[in-house]
């Protein structure tokens, strides 16, 4: 059986990690996406754990390369997805949990469009209850400047504009209704007819 890349996106904030780790507790075989980025690591950011460091001069020679299946400029540094452990993981039938932003989507779109292997990628948003609850959050995590803050606001706004362009979306309200949606949604992905090779009855 064909594996599953989920494409998750939201405003920075929303809460998309934490829900993904109270939803991981009840999955098998996954694994997060570790992008790479030329922002600087927050306090107690690990390198090759949350995301992969690069340089600005290295992430250019890797697009130049084709290395990525995705990048976008976000808040003013580049992300951008590897494609190789993506490939890999779809083909050995584990699940992928991507935290990509709306760009990043779009490119993954327009590149599986009419593709065989559609049906093993799936695109949630998770939104915020309203942004006066996302600005809270944003505040209270305590990493971010003022700065960095207006930019996340105003970018969310924008990301909430897309939310149509995703197959579904979890409202972050309460977190354990969050993460059981979430979860409903990559259990019906994984029994998707598409994915099966074969079908068992013929
Ligand atoms: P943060 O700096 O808060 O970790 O992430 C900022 C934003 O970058 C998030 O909204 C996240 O969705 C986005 N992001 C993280 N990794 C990637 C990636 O590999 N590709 C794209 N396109 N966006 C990413």
């Amino acid at each position: 059986m064909q594996g599953l890349a989920i494409i998750l996106s939201g405003p920075s904030g929303v809460g998309k990690s934490t829900i993904v780790r109270q939803a991981g507790a009840q999955l098998k075989n996954w694994c997060f996406s570790v992008s790479c980025t030329t922002r600087a690591p927050r306090p107690g950011e690990v390198d090759g754990r949350d995301y992969h460091f690069y340089t600005k001069e290295r992430f250019e020679q890797d697009i130049a390369a084709g290395s990525f299946l995705e990048w976008a400029e976000v808040h003013g540094n580049y992300y951008g997805t590897l494609r190789h452990p993506v490939q890999e993981t779809i083909q050995t039938g584990g699940l992928m949990i991507l935290d990509i932003d709306v760009q990043g989507a779009r490119q993954i779109r327009a590149a599986i469009a009419d593709s065989p292997t559609e049906p093993s990628f799936v695109t949630v948003f998770i939104a915020p209850p309203s942004l006066a609850e996302l600005e809270r959050r944003l505040r209270g995590r305590q990493t971010e400047t003022e700065e960095s803050i207006q930019k996340r606001l105003k970018n969310a706004r924008t990301e909430l504009a897309a939310m149509g362009e995703y197959e579904f979306c979890v409202v972050n309200d309460k977190l354990e209704q969050a993460a059981e949606d979430f979860l409903a949604i990559v259990k019906a992905a994984r029994c998707r007819t598409a994915l099966l090779h074969t079908n068992p009855l013929l």
